[in-house]
């Protein structure tokens, strides 16, 4: 993979990346229709570094995160192209015991919509104390003991005496907390943390966030961020990879993507930011919506909406390719883009 071997030149002490994603392709079946949700997606993790999933609803960031897992709903979604590398296995190929034996103790997640992930009638304690049960064969007090230090762990006050309370005497932050209490219970080397702070609000948010990195730092994990805001993306990952309509549009550093975007989408997004767009007093949105995926377009899946497409746009599909050191952009006219924004 282009970007991947343009990382280990940039960073020479780097070690083998955790996760390599390559022509990754999700299906999913249904009544109407098949979706390719994902579409020849490549990536790849290191150890310690954070990688955002940028992208509208709808792009496939989600779907990506689920093949990750092999949590892909079943039977309509399934891995229809590609590999998953995980430290040199192909986690595709996996029966589904060895992958669930994965699960927790090298990748685990933080779901999109954290609350639902809390059960009402167990205890917190009982909760994060579960997965311990199943895969550590732990006695009862040292079960104990290991949650009330990773309640410590995500800075959870009083942790000794609330590991006895229920999720609905916890504020939603702490829900919050407790959820990741329990995806770090095995130690996994990578982390995906699915939109972490949409549901809280912005000082709640802050403060998870912080936790998040300062846990990823100690833990030395990969954290995989998916959102699509860009200001946590701008304050928190190192690469960012943009997703439009199931495809990996741009990908690069966090600060080159935002200072400079390669693809017509990113240029939409970063003029659709207040923060990042200094010289306009008003936000300009993308024109358009996302195409339907039962029938998408030819070509560029953003020709639709993009306002440099020109007739190549409708007839060819763009590759990613690399447009500078450790930048990819899949648009036929990148080079105009970088020049004029
Ligand atoms: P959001 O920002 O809203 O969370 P997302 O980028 O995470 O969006 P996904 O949830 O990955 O998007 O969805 C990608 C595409 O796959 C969408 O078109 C969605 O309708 C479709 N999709 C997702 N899950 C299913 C499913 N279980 N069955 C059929 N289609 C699905
Ligand atoms: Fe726009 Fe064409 Fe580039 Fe697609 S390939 S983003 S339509 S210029
Ligand atoms: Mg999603």
């Amino acid at each position: 993979m282009v970007a991947e071997k343009l990382l280990q030149k940039e960073q020479p002490n780097s070690t083998a990346p955790l996760v390599n994603v390559e022509n990754l392709s999700v299906e999913f079946r249904s009544k109407t229709g098949n979706v390719q949700a994902v579409d020849g997606v490549n990536f790849s993790i290191h150890q310690s570094e954070t990688l955002a999933i940028l992208g509208e609803s709808g792009s496939g960031k989600s779907t990506v995160a689920l093949a990750l897992m092999g949590l892909l709903p079943k039977p309509n979604g399934h891995v229809n192209r590609g590999a998953i590398y995980f430290q040199g296995r192909n986690l595709v190929d996996l029966e589904e015991s060895e992958r669930r034996k994965m699960r927790g103790e090298k990748m685990s997640m933080v779901f999109q919509d954290p609350l639902s992930a809390l059960n009402p009638v167990y205890t917190v304690g009982f909760q994060i104390g579960e997965v311990l049960r199943v895969h550590r064969r732990m006695s009862r007090s040292k079960i104990k003991k290991a949650v009330v230090e990773l309640m410590e762990q995500v800075k959870i006050p009083d942790a000794k005496s609330r590991i006895k309370d229920y999720p609905h005497q916890f504020s939603g932050g702490m829900q919050q907390r407790v959820i990741i209490a329990m995806a770090l219970a095995l130690q996994p080397k990578v982390l995906i943390a699915d939109e972490p702070t949409t549901a809280l609000d912005v000082t709640v948010q802050a403060q998870i966030m912080q936790l998040l990195k300062e846990l990823q730092r100690t833990e030395k994990m990969g954290l995989v961020l998916i959102s699509h805001d860009l200001g946590v993306v701008a304050n928190h990952a190192d690469r960012v990879a943009v997703m439009y309509a199931g495809h990996l549009v741009e990908t690069g550093k966090v600060e080159e993507v935002f200072r400079n975007p390669a693809h017509p989408y990113t240029v939409g997004l970063m003029e659709s930011l207040p923060t990042l767009n200094k010289n306009t007093s008003r936000l300009v949105p993308i024109k358009g919506s996302p195409p339907n995926l039962l029938t998408p377009p030819k070509g560029c899946p953003f020709h639709p909406r993009c306002p440099i497409a020109k007739d190549i746009c409708r007839q060819e599909l763009p590759e990613l390719t690399e447009v500078a050191s450790g930048r990819e952009s899949a648009c036929h006219f990148y080079k105009e883009v970088l020049q004029h924004g």
